[in-house]
């Protein structure tokens, strides 16, 4: 199971649990005849036996429905081939002709799936040559790919794709590995915050943690953030701990969650997240430690650092 860490997790049940493993090797690109946002896309696929890995909305809002090594069924034969290979599925908000260009912060977002797509699975860096080739395309790219023939994405975008999207996937893939600092403003901040006081917590309750305070950064930032934790060493060695980094509005409600990283038993753990936070959203992080007896576990010492680029 792979969900894409600057996505938010809207996971389809029974598909993501009952649908078969792939491998991914490809991605598919749609537009969808809908203005839909990604919150609405996860409850359309409800209702309905269809759903794509991905959905993103016209203002950039990207969620992820199925992991991607879990067959959706957006893309025909393609969905997964009988050696295992498929292909991941994005489904992105377009008027109902699917006839309009996507907006910058959709080009934006395909750019980010397309390059995590590649470090994460190893997609080569190439437009799908055929059929079961990997690399990169979009729906209408063979005719394999959909039952009857297909217009998707439509002119507008099948014209982007080739011109900024895969490019864009290329050279980003290519230049950096991790995301770049805004052009104006190179050389970033340093967050630097820790906390000594020793605390319990409690078996299998989420806790959140406060460092100099509860809130890490305040959006909108572009970061990459190291938590590292230090556990006593009474701590049982099958403890499972989680670390969670998330974002809240202002009055920390609203909460969106990224996927929860985990460690195991006692001793020092680190837990990263490169993202960014949009404006008027606070980033924060919480854990769970969960013991086989129960027991609570000893939190001696937290801290977090990280550079961060003021947006
Ligand atoms: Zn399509």
């Amino acid at each position: 199971m792979a969900w894409c860490p600057f996505a938010k997790k809207l996971e389809l049940q029974p598909e993501s649990d009952q649908q078969p493993a792939i491998r991914p090797t490809q991605f598919i690109v749609h537009s969808l005849a809908a203005p839909w946002t990604a919150q609405r896309i996860y409850e359309y696929w409800q209702t309905t036996s269809l759903e794509s890995h991905f959905g993103l909305g016209y203002e950039g809002d990207l969620a992820q429905y199925i992991g991607t090594e879990t067959r959706a069924d957006a893309n025909a034969a393609a969905n997964r081939r009988p050696d295992g290979t498929g292909a991941v599925s994005i489904e992105t908000a377009s008027n109902l002709k699917h006839t309009d260009p996507w907006t910058d912060k959709q080009v934006e977002q395909l750019i980010r799936v397309g390059v995590w797509l590649h470090q994460h699975h190893g997609l080569p860096l190439r437009i799908c040559r055929s059929a079961s080739d990997p690399g990169y395309g979009y729906h209408r790219l063979h005719s394999a790919w959909s039952s009857g023939g297909t217009a998707c994405p439509g002119d507008a975008r099948v014209d982007q794709f080739r011109k900024v999207v895969f490019p864009g996937i290329v050279n980003r893939a290519n230049g950096q590995t991790a995301p770049a600092p805004p052009e104006e403003d190179p050389v970033p901040n340093m967050l630097n915050e820790s906390n000594a006081t020793d605390m319990e917590l409690t078996s299998g309750n989420w806790a959140g943690l406060s460092f100099r305070t509860a809130i890490l950064l305040v959006g909108p930032v572009r970061h990459h953030t190291v938590v590292h934790l230090l556990f006593g060493d009474d701590t049982p060695a099958d403890t499972v701990i989680e670390g969670c980094f998330y974002t809240t509005d202002r009055n920390g409600g609203h909460r969106s969650l990224y996927l929860p990283i985990r460690a195991y038993g006692a001793g020092g753990h680190q837990f990263t997240s490169t993202a960014e936070v949009g404006a008027g959203r606070h980033l924060r992080f919480m854990v769970r430690a969960r013991t086989p007896d129960h027991r609570p576990v000893r939190l001696l010492h937290r801290s977090v650092s990280g550079p961060f680029w003021k947006l």
